[in-house]
């Protein structure tokens, strides 16, 4: 049995800016105090109460009575070749959550976890094998950023970018995961622009929707997979409540009301997804349609049977894309010598 040490105090990284203005001018506190508290949080990498320097000491105090401001306890923390970082942090309830730093030539992005498992079982994907156990807090969310940018500045890299695509359905987390999301845009709080943050879902046609409404320039992403829906059916379940030509028409919809591309992310699985069959059917499903195919070479789960193409059968799965009009790259794999992929580490971890 888990020894469940339950968090008895609010975490201060649950509150928006707003909400921390109203409570500390609540204590008597003037408001530009937020900004402060904000900017060592969030800026300044703090991780404690008695580290904001420029606020009274009957200030700190107050806040640690009410607040918690803790940093993760790291259970693993691996580094790559490539130099990607892998951390798997111990919540407070030992659920195990993963968190990647992803620096190429171009970028430093952090992978973040919206969720304690996963309830979707896609058919190639680590994340679901051990099953769900939790939507994360707002602060969960964000304090995984507080780490991979802490990590990303020993190496001189601001974090530029970050993709919601560790474990988790983002949108099974709708409310807490735009509350973080907010905050990691604001420039009160960490600052990165809205089209630098990506979220991905396995297709949940009510948040497409709801996201659709936000006023958040935010980029979206969604797991195809497969090229129509019987395929799609046998590699996420998901598909039988969401289908193919619904979530493809969902798409459609997202990027008339927004005006905004979405990337498709379609897996590469030798003689299953990476098919001239399927070349046909995503000519047909994505005709005049805007976007880009982010083509995924499988990346192997002892669980599953797969195999991953060769490299010339993805070149010539992704030019015939192109010529077809897709817009496709692939995606090249990071981390992989440490298992970063897809709740690989997670996983691990449980068994
Ligand atoms: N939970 C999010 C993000 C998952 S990881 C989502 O499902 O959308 C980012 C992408 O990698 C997703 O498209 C996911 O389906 C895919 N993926 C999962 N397992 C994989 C594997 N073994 N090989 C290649 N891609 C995988």
């Amino acid at each position: 049995m888990k020894i469940r040490n339950l968090q008895q105090k609010q975490d201060i990284r649950n509150l928006t800016y707003e909400e921390l203005v109203q409570y500390l001018e609540g204590i008597g506190e003037k408001s530009f105090r937020a900004t402060q508290v904000f900017e060592w949080i969030y800026k300044k990498g703090a991780w404690g109460f008695e580290d904001m320097k420029n606020l009274s000491k009957e200030l700190q105090d107050r806040l640690a009575q009410d607040f918690e401001l803790k940093p993760n306890t790291i259970a693993q923390k691996l580094v790559a070749e490539d130099t990607t970082t892998k951390f798997l942090f111990d919540l407070y309830d030992h659920e195990k959550i993963e968190s990647v730093l992803i620096p190429t030539a171009t970028r430093t992005t952090a992978c973040i976890s919206s969720q304690a498992g996963c309830k979707f079982g896609c058919k190639f994907c680590a994340s679901g094998i051990g099953g769900w156990s939790r939507n994360l807090t707002c602060a969960e969310i964000v304090t995984q950023v507080l780490h991979v940018k802490e990590e990303a500045l020993k190496h001189k890299r601001p974090l530029s970018n970050i993709v919601m695509m560790g474990t988790g359905e983002n949108f099974d987390n709708y409310e807490n995961l735009l509350k973080a999301l907010r905050i990691i845009n604001s420039d009160k709080g960490i600052n990165i622009g809205a089209r630098h943050i990506t979220i991905s879902t396995v297709g949940v046609i009510p948040g497409i929707q709801q996201l659709a409404k936000e006023d958040f320039q935010v980029e979206l992403a969604i797991s195809l997979h497969g090229y129509d829906n019987p395929s799609r059916n046998v590699l996420m379940p998901v598909n039988r409540k969401y289908p193919f030509d619904e979530l493809i028409a969902a798409c459609r919809e997202y990027s008339k009301t927004t005006k905004r591309q979405i990337t498709f992310e379609y897996i590469l699985i030798k003689d299953v997804t990476c098919t001239e069959n399927a070349v046909q059917a995503l000519k047909k499903a994505f005709k005049g349609i805007i976007c880009k195919m982010n083509l995924i070479p499988y990346n192997p789960v002892s669980e599953f049977d797969h195999k991953t193409p060769s490299g010339k059968e993805m070149m010539a799965f992704r030019d015939s894309l192109e010529d077809a009009g897709i817009h496709a790259t692939i995606r090249t794999p990071r981390g992989r010598d440490v298992g970063a992929a897809c709740g690989q580490l997670r996983h691990s971890a449980q068994v």
